[in-house]
């Protein structure tokens, strides 16, 4: 029985956290393959590695002199391996990266340092072997993970040891060159390992005991959502709610490994499980995420139904400009288009312009500061009244919709409100049908 454990920044911020990592990991014998982000912040004005290697970067390329920076970056590897006692010469590692920065060096191999220094600071803590990731995570210069040869190279290192400690975020490509992932991407490693040890679970430990129902910041301690499937999480995360690296879901849901949120500081706590199977939870929506600062389109036309092909035309316009399309609510003589407004501000004008003249309408219109709203839950589909619930509860709260999205898998209900009602919106939905 094999556990993945991937600790984030925070878990690893500091040597007071190195030591919750350790007694996480010794607590439980399955906990055999452990996966690390750099260190990140211990406190809020504190700074977080990777960010600090960034900035070095940046230095470089303009110039400047990045001493302070760098100072910076060795003063918490220091401290770490002396408060901990670690019997590891961090210090060599640190001068001969900074020699490597005079002199010049890739950005993806720099910015993966961060791992990779508090990846071998932990694999000595813990007594585990460090792997560097260059030699088991293969990606293919297309970006995607060469599964087959990292199979391997995994399969490899576990009949030769035991306990495996890797950095997170980071591979290397066909050439041997060092190829980072996108921010936050500690969590596909671990969901790579996961995928590559049959692991029975993939364990991201962070600072949150699981997932919420709702903003913490909108609504005052919302609960936590104990079960949760991989489309739901997906639904939330796309909506707004910030829990896990978008990528992470794919390397293990074909497996069907759940995923258990927890969080370093209040190990107690058994979070939240992400799998396959729906479960029967008290209540009836899983949760409520959203964005601000959408647009949307219209466009009326008299004898709209009898024309077609119209909508086409209108959205090969949105794909020349390469706009991502959010929802397209439809009338019967006038359709609109819901898009991201930073995706349209640059050529606005121009793009209504030919919309008006490649559809002939009557009317082209827009209207800013538009939210969209997700209430996501699989068990919404078992209630009838639900979607009647939900709008009466937001007219009585003088709440004005002006889209409204439910696709038939009925697993989410998106509606659209004025910015200014986006809080209250969600506070609203919360109380409906979370308390
Ligand atoms: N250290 C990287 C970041 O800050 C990756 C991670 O933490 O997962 O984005």
């Amino acid at each position: 029985m094999v556990k993945v454990s991937k600790f984030g920044g925070s878990s690893v911020a500091s040597a007071e956290q190195f030591k919750k990592v350790k007694s996480i990991v010794q607590s439980d014998q399955a906990r055999k393959l452990v996966v690390v982000s750099a260190a990140g912040k211990a406190h809020k004005e504190d700074n977080k590695i990777t960010d600090l290697l960034y900035l070095c970067h940046a230095h470089i390329k303009y110039g400047i002199s990045f001493d302070n920076i760098y100072s910076i970056i060795e003063n918490k590897f220091l401290n770490i391996k002396n408060t901990l006692k670690i019997n590891f010469d961090i210090e060599s590692e640190l001068s001969s990266l900074k020699q490597e920065l005079i002199k010049g060096i890739d950005e993806d191999y720099l910015i993966s340092r961060g791992e990779y220094l508090t990846g071998l600071l932990m694999a000595q803590y813990l007594g585990y072997k460090f792997v560097d990731p260059k030699n088991l995570i293969f990606f293919n210069y297309n970006g995607n993970v060469d599964y087959q040869k990292s199979q391997e190279a995994f399969d490899k290192l576990l009949t030769e040891n035991n306990n495996l400690l890797i950095p997170g975020f980071y591979g290397s490509l066909p050439n041997g060159e060092i190829k980072v992932m996108t921010r936050g991407g500690g969590d596909v490693t671990g969901a790579i390992i996961a995928n590559l040890a049959n692991a029975e679970i993939y364990e991201n430990w962070t600072d949150v005991s699981g997932v919420l129902m709702a903003d913490p910041r909108i609504v005052d301690s919302p609960k936590e959502i104990d079960v949760i499937t991989y489309t739901e999480l997906r639904e939330l995360s796309y909506m707004g709610a910030s829990i896990l690296h978008e990528e992470a879901i794919f390397p293990i849901k074909e497996k069907g490994i759940p995923i258990q949120i927890r969080n370093t500081n209040k190990p107690e706590s058994l979070g939240t499980i992400i799998k396959n199977t729906e479960r029967k939870s008290k209540s009836i929506i899983t949760g409520i995420a959203g964005k601000k600062d959408f647009s949307i389109i219209s466009i009326k036309k008299n004898h709209m139904s009898t024309e077609v092909g119209l909508i086409n035309k209108t959205l090969a316009l949105f794909e020349s400009y390469n706009v991502s399309i959010e929802h397209i609510p439809t009338g019967i003589d006038s359709f609109s288009i819901v898009v991201e407004t930073a995706s349209i501000k640059p050529f606005i004008h121009e793009l209504l312009s030919k919309i008006k003249d490649t559809t002939n309408a009557d009317e082209v219109s827009i209207v800013n500061e538009l939210s969209l709203i997700a209430t996501v839950g699989h068990q919404m589909k078992n209630h009838k009244g639900m979607s009647g619930r939900l709008f009466t509860a937001l007219g009585k709260n003088n709440i004005n919709i002006m889209v409204i999205s439910q696709t038939n898998d009925e697993i989410n209900i998106i509606i659209g409100v004025h910015n200014s009602d986006y809080e209250k919106t969600i506070a609203t939905i919360y109380n409906e049908f979370a308390k």
